[in-house]
């Protein structure tokens, strides 16, 4: 039991640690400011009667979280903005599957490799960490 209190208080820290982060970054005029425009980023709504899927500046992405996180620090979930398409708060960071195709949230798989396709099982990171690893072995 008690180790169940204890994991919970460790995530919280962690997401507070984040979200401290996030905020004071630069100085508390808030990290996106330091962001180039132009750099695109996949996202999807959650909405099942909308469902909508588009690349939005992640610049903008990162300003609206920040303005969530703000209103409501304590919050241990991602923040999810106000879809384009249905109005609603309901979209969240989305990664398109290099493998498949297929688009699916950040973090679906859980305890796994946050771009983990839930489809094929592709993950960019870790097919970049073993091509990083069959690099090193020859080298040797
Ligand atoms: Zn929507
Ligand atoms: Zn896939």
């Amino acid at each position: 039991m008690k180790n169940t209190v204890y994991a919970v208080v460790i995530v919280v820290c962690l997401v507070l640690a984040l979200v401290i982060f996030l905020v004071t970054r630069s100085g508390g005029s808030g990290g996106a400011d330091q962001l180039k425009r132009g750099e695109m980023m996949w996202v999807k709504c959650n909405n099942p009667d909308c469902k909508a899927e588009y690349q939005i500046d992640k610049k903008d992405y990162t300003t609206g979280l920040e303005e969530k996180v703000k209103v409501n620090p304590l919050s241990s979930q991602t923040p999810a903005l106000v879809c384009q398409k249905c109005g609603k708060e309901s979209l969240f960071w989305a990664v398109k599957c290099e493998s498949c195709g297929k688009m699916f949230f950040y973090g679906v798989v859980p305890s796994d490799f946050s771009d983990r396709c839930p489809d094929c099982k592709y993950s960019k990171t870790e097919a970049e960490r073993k091509a990083r690893a069959a690099g090193a072995a020859t080298q040797q």
